[in-house]
């Protein structure tokens, strides 16, 4: 049972055009990959194999198997600044990360992202963030691939120089 759904969630899933280049380009750069995902646990881990990306970098919620049904567990949960009971809190994740030493930036497309975006110094958003985003007129940068990301992060950091 657990594998097959692994399968078709695997099957299901594809990875927009640039993302390894993406991975390889925040290496480079010294930047901290995080990789957010309302998504469970083992599908999204398998997703991401064969990205070099590490297991702590990687915030889901979790799965138990052992019983009968599947049972979702959530190891990431709304902090105490977060009301929206997000299952995986994505602006929690983003107060680890103290403004005044970091260099917010947050790459959505999903109304779950939109807390987190509002925290950002620089969201890049396609899709349903984006039309949020115009209607709270919230800053920020259209992408449709990684590529682009990757050329919106360039001109950031040739703007901050
Ligand atoms: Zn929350």
């Amino acid at each position: 049972m657990k594998n097959d759904i692994k399968e078709y969630a695997i099957r299901q899933a594809e990875f927009r055009p640039g993302f390894e280049d993406f991975v390889a380009f925040t290496k480079e750069q010294n930047s901290k990959l995080l990789i957010v995902s309302g998504g469970i646990d083992f599908f999204v881990y398998r997703l991401l194999e064969p990205f070099d990306i590490a297991r702590e970098d990687i915030y889901c919620n979790g799965s138990d198997f052992s019983g009968e049904r599947i049972r979702i567990t959530w190891p990431h949960p709304c902090d105490r600044f977060c009301n929206n009971d997000c299952g995986c809190c994505k602006p929690s994740i983003l107060r680890n990360y103290d403004p005044e030493k970091s260099d917010r930036i947050v790459i959505g497309d999903s109304i779950t992202d939109l807390q987190a975006a509002k925290l950002a110094d620089q969201v890049i958003a396609r899709g349903f963030l984006t039309e949020k985003c115009r209607e709270l007129d919230l800053v920020y940068k259209p992408f449709e691939t990684f590529y682009d990301v990757i050329g919106i992060l360039k001109q950031r950091q040739e703007e901050l120089v």
